[in-house]
């Protein structure tokens, strides 16, 4: 019962091979391959970022937050974090990579939207 009961949630929520799996496709339609992360796998304990990633270690973190929301969204969030393993600030050089995940822009204005429907909710790294 208990067996079927996370079968079951695992279908509905991604897990984090799923993660990394999204990470993986989205970098080679969308960035030439070049990102490469090591992990990509969904955190509790950040209220107040979407995402985030250590550059060094190719480790991208997902905020659980982002769960339920639409896949993509979800691949918006990993997309920035792939771009930020290949450039840390947001300078242009970042944004026009971002740009070349066809809905980053629906997607940006999706997350602002949930931010400022539900107070305090986490930003965008
Ligand atoms: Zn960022």
């Amino acid at each position: 019962m208990l067996d079927r009961l996370a079968a079951k949630e695992q279908r509905r929520r991604p897990s984090d091979d799923d993660l990394l799996d999204r990470a993986l496709e989205l970098s080679a339609r969308y960035l030439d391959g070049k990102a490469l992360p090591s992990s990509v796998r969904w955190v509790e304990n950040q209220q107040h970022r979407w995402g985030s990633c250590t550059p060094d270690h190719g480790t991208i973190r997902i905020s659980v937050r982002l769960r339920g929301m639409p896949a993509w969204v979800v691949d918006y969030v990993i997309m920035h974090e792939l771009v930020h393993l290949l450039v840390p600030s947001h300078g242009p050089r970042f944004w026009a990579l971002v740009e070349r995940y066809p809905r980053a822009e629906r997607a940006r204005g999706f997350l602002e939207g949930f931010s400022m429907a539900s107070n305090g909710s986490p930003e965008e790294c």
